[in-house]
């Protein structure tokens, strides 16, 4: 031990004391040394000044070492605590260890090479037990911050439980609002486009021309009107899970063709193309039919309604492992790229403006997502803008039971 050690040496005996002194200076530790002779004024100088070791005589003339042992550790003082005994004491020693003193050394056996020995044992004990008190200290209080900030925690979660169960409520008024609303529309909806169209056929009574292409517009209207209404009206029902498949062995080249023609009309309106490279050698397919033709339906009028020159070519062909493969590409104006992650999101159009130039309700995407997860595949795109997009849909031949 190489720094000063600042001992203190409590006897009442004169001689005693001077024998501890010099075998401690013997002892080759760099000491300085204070001295006391009662317990009263070891209590007194223990309370003025720290020490690294106190060498305590067991028999005071106003209280015994035991006492003194108690009563330093009823004030608080903490040294170790060497006591010093006489013949035949050992007995006490046991009980002055239980008390709390560091070692016990009997005054005859009393060495430089023994107090060195028992001094230095005694200091590094005492500054492990600090070390360990210490590193207690900061592990209850470490502990106590982290049962604090586990209290915040959890009402933090309590509250996002809240608001997360208002906004779910919510969102489930917003559905029912818009199935409700949307529902509603479409009677009218039937209504004038039912009297629209008898119009158009000039019944009961013909039209000039003016008034019939008064009356196509209502109607060409009214159709967009419908569609969209039925956009809505299906992205609540894909929302509130009641998409239900309906499997069946059908033909997809056929059901291609066949939705292809439906949407020629509009394809022509444009001048643009609408072609089909139908590459499967094996058309025949067990899945749901509607979630087809709709995923079909929505990317075929998305290519046609954001094309202005050019067309939509439709590619069918069969993958690895019985995946088939619809594309649908368009030569028109194309995504950009920061937009096309949350193209598949509701809502979401690349022009948000009210002014913008094409129609839509921006469910289209979102619901044909859901028709293809619900069919077990998945959908990509491929897009540059003003080049044009290609959707791909994957999708497994025969669609797995639940
Ligand atoms: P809507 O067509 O009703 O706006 P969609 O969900 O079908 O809604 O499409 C969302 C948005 O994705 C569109 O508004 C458009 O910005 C973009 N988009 C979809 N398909 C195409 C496409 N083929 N070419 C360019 N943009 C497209």
């Amino acid at each position: 031990m190489d720094e000063k050690l600042h001992i203190l040496i409590v006897d009442d005996d004169i001689v005693d004391r001077m024998a501890i002194g010099r075998a401690l200076r013997n002892t080759g530790l760099s000491i300085s040394l204070v001295e006391a002779t009662d317990c009263a004024d070891a209590i007194k100088t223990l309370q003025e000044q720290s020490f690294d070791c106190a060498f305590l005589d067991y028999r005071l003339p106003d209280q015994d070492g035991l006492d003194l042992i108690r009563q330093l550790d009823e004030l608080g003082i903490r040294v170790p605590l060497i006591v010093l005994t006489g013949q035949g004491d050992e007995q006490l020693a046991v009980e002055i260890m239980k008390a709390g003193a560091s070692d016990y050394l009997a005054k005859s056996k009393v060495t430089p090479e023994r107090l060195s020995q028992v001094l230095q044992n005694a200091v590094r004990l005492s500054r492990a037990e600090r070390a360990a008190e210490l590193a207690n200290q900061q592990l209850r209080t470490t502990n106590e911050q982290l049962l604090r900030q586990n209290q915040e925690l959890e009402s933090q979660r309590q509250q996002i439980e809240c608001q997360n169960k208002k906004l779910i409520e919510a969102s489930k008024l917003k559905s029912q609002f818009l199935a409700t609303i949307s529902h509603e529309l479409r009677t009218p909806m039937n209504a004038i486009m039912g009297f629209s169209q008898l119009l158009r056929e000039q019944y009961p009574d013909p039209l000039t021309a003016q008034q019939l292409d008064m009356v196509s517009r209502i109607l060409n209207n009214s159709q967009n009107l419908l569609v969209m209404l039925n956009e809505v009206l299906d992205f609540s029902k894909i929302e509130a899970g009641h998409l239900n498949l309906r499997v069946s062995d059908f033909d997809l080249v056929k059901l291609v063709q066949l939705t292809a023609e439906e949407l020629r009309v509009l394809a022509i309106q444009k001048s643009l193309f609408l072609d089909l490279d139908i590459r499967l050698q094996n058309p025949e397919v067990h899945t749901d039919q509607d979630c087809i033709r709709r995923i079909l339906m929505n990317l075929i009028g998305n290519g046609i309604k954001f094309t202005e020159t050019g067309g939509v070519r439709i590619t069918v062909q069969a993958l690895e492992n019985d995946t088939l493969e619809i594309g649908v590409q368009d030569t028109g104006v194309g995504i950009p790229s920061d937009y096309l992650t949350a193209i598949f999101q509701p809502f979401r159009q690349a022009d948000q403006t009210l002014t913008r130039l094409h129609p839509g309700t921006g469910l289209g995407l979102a619901i044909t997502k859901s028709l293809v997860e619900a069919i077990q595949g998945s959908i990509t795109v491929d897009s540059q803008v003003n080049q044009g997009s290609t959707f791909w849909v994957q999708f497994p031949r025969r669609v797995s039971p639940p």
